[in-house]
């Protein structure tokens, strides 16, 4: 059956995790998602990755949100927050479950680390629980069965990349033991709920693309274009996080901060742009912003 082509509208996304302030790091995903969306004339949308509760700093979300503004990042619609979508993941969950595609797990870390092979991607989860059918009274998370099908995709930066989850990554969890549901079906959802067509992020969420891929085929999700942007890493060869250290970048918009960015994804703002007012140097990366010119690199150094 031959179908009409369907001109779907570019709507893409900016989701942080409110474990800190902004840093270098983050601003270089939001500023790639936000100049592909504005180009493609498609929309911005900001959702607050906030389902791992346990990490979330009191006060990170609108310290985020507060520095995106000052910055001139101008998003559509309301704000998303994870923390108040469990009824919607409650119902995909439910979703898998009739489909016979989940079953409990109450591996320990330990038993795993102890047991389950180390592959590319983490430890590789053996199927310990698959035929167990453990009583729902014990404590547990809950796994999604994968298949040994090759989830291939073509990514707009890297290229063709591909998974046999089976093998690479074993059935994963999509609720954990501690009762939060997990980013990797949090994230589906909430694509799907926001109409999202395009994703860009960074490379550190390559390898969790075919998951997300299989994830949204299981829940007869539309499928999503993806570009993966290089991560910027510090000299120790760390990704720049809270965790390792990276600075906010400031409740103030730094200009120099953000031509930065702009020419570690691979553009070439001229010299004297650092110098410029805030609207300019966005006038400029509005008019000159080149996709294809993003190194197609996983990791770049950025000094501090
Ligand atoms: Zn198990």
């Amino acid at each position: 059956m031959s179908e009409n082509p369907i001109t779907t509208p570019y709507r893409g996304r900016f989701a942080p995790s409110p474990t800190g302030p902004l840093h270098f790091g983050s601003l270089i995903a939001a500023v790639a998602s936000y100049l592909e969306a504005q180009q493609q004339q498609g929309a911005w949308l900001v959702r607050m990755e906030d389902v791992d509760e346990l990490r979330n700093v009191s006060g990170a979300a609108d310290d985020i949100l507060f520095t995106l503004d000052a910055y001139g990042f101008e998003w559509d619609g309301e704000v998303m927050y994870q923390t108040r979508r469990k009824q919607a993941y409650a119902e995909a969950m439910d979703k898998l479950v009739d489909q016979h595609l989940v079953y409990r797990c109450t591996c320990s870390r330990r038993e795993l680390r102890e047991n389950a092979i180390m592959g590319d991607y983490g430890l590789i989860y053996p199927g310990f629980c698959e035929h167990k059918d453990h009583p729902a009274h014990k404590e547990h998370a809950l796994r999604l069965r994968t298949s040994q099908q090759p989830h291939e995709f073509n990514d707009q930066i890297m290229g063709l990349f591909g998974q046999n989850l089976k093998q690479d990554i074993g059935d994963f969890i999509i609720r954990r033991r501690d009762g939060l549901f997990a980013y990797q079906l949090a994230v589906v959802v909430d694509d799907a709920f926001q109409n999202i067509s395009h994703i860009v992020r960074g490379f550190d969420l390559l390898d969790s693309t075919p998951r997300q891929i299989y994830l949204q085929q299981c829940l007869a999700y539309p499928a999503i274009e993806y570009a993966h942007l290089p991560i910027a890493i510090n000299a120790k060869g760390d990704k720049l996080s809270k965790q390792t250290g990276a600075r906010g970048i400031g409740k103030k918009p730094d200009v120099a901060m953000l031509v930065d960015s702009l020419k570690f994804l691979g553009q070439q703002p001229p010299d004297n742009l650092a110098r410029a007012s805030l609207p300019t140097v966005w006038q400029w990366a509005l008019e000159n912003w080149k996709l294809d010119a993003v190194p197609r690199q996983p990791k770049i150094l950025h000094r501090d």
